[in-house]
């Protein structure tokens, strides 16, 4: 009979808006890690016919639902940013469906040797922190961080300022990091060099054993 495979391991991805969560992520896939991109589910989940959007009419009405059935997300975002029960309503909403849907996603991954869970907010909202073996930050100064959002995104600067503001503070995100990819100062062929030093001191961990 054959053996099962061992169990992946789980590593929670984050880092600041603009940090470089998404290269990563490409680049652990390229080396064999099943990635699961919990915005990406989050998007799904409210874009029109989207499985959260009843739930979500129901809960604060019409005026968070744009004509074509999606959620109208900046809407959502004022009145959740506005008013805590609000946002607590919505969390209670939205945080089941995508951690049913991400550990869906997460089973399609149990052959790989790592699975990624990509959550921008994980150091906020807390109940990440135990579900993953390790956590991985991405981390550059705030200035690269507004330097690549202006360029990518065609942000202003005071708008990805206040994001970052929005967010919990560098210092906070690095005390609860296993593993760091400092992504500042290189290009992304050394940023690949350094993924590729990561992946190797996790095959070096072997196996989980939970
Ligand atoms: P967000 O939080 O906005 O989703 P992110 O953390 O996923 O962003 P990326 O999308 O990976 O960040 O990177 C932001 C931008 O910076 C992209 O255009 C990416 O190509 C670029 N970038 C990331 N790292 C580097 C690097 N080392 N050198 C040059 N460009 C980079």
């Amino acid at each position: 009979m054959p053996l099962a495979p061992p169990p992946p391991l789980r590593i929670g991805l984050t880092g600041g808006i603009g940090s470089g969560k998404s290269t990563v992520a490409r680049l652990l896939a390229g080396h064999g890690a099943l990635v699961v991109d919990t915005d990406a589910i989050a998007r799904r989940l409210t874009q029109p016919g989207g499985a959260a959007v009843p739930a979500l009419r129901t809960a604060f009405g019409d005026s968070v639902i744009r004509p074509d059935g999606s959620l109208d997300r900046q809407q959502m975002r004022q009145l959740a940013f506005a008013d805590v029960l609000c946002r607590r309503r919505l969390e209670a909403i939205l945080h089941p469906m995508i951690s049913d849907e991400t550990q869906r996603e997460a089973l399609a991954g149990i052959a790989a040797p790592v699975v990624v869970f990509d959550v921008p907010l994980l150091v906020e909202s807390g109940r990440w922190v135990d579900l993953v073996h390790r956590v991985l930050v991405v981390d550059c100064s705030e200035d690269t961080q507004i330097a690549r959002v202006v360029r990518r995104s065609g942000w202003t600067v005071d708008a990805v300022r206040a994001v970052i503001e929005a967010q919990v503070s560098r210092e906070q995100r690095l005390l609860k990091a296993n593993d760091v990819l400092l992504n500042d100062g290189i290009d992304e062929a050394e940023l690949a060099q350094r993924v590729d030093v990561l992946w190797q001191s996790w095959k070096a961990l072997g196996a989980p054993t939970v």
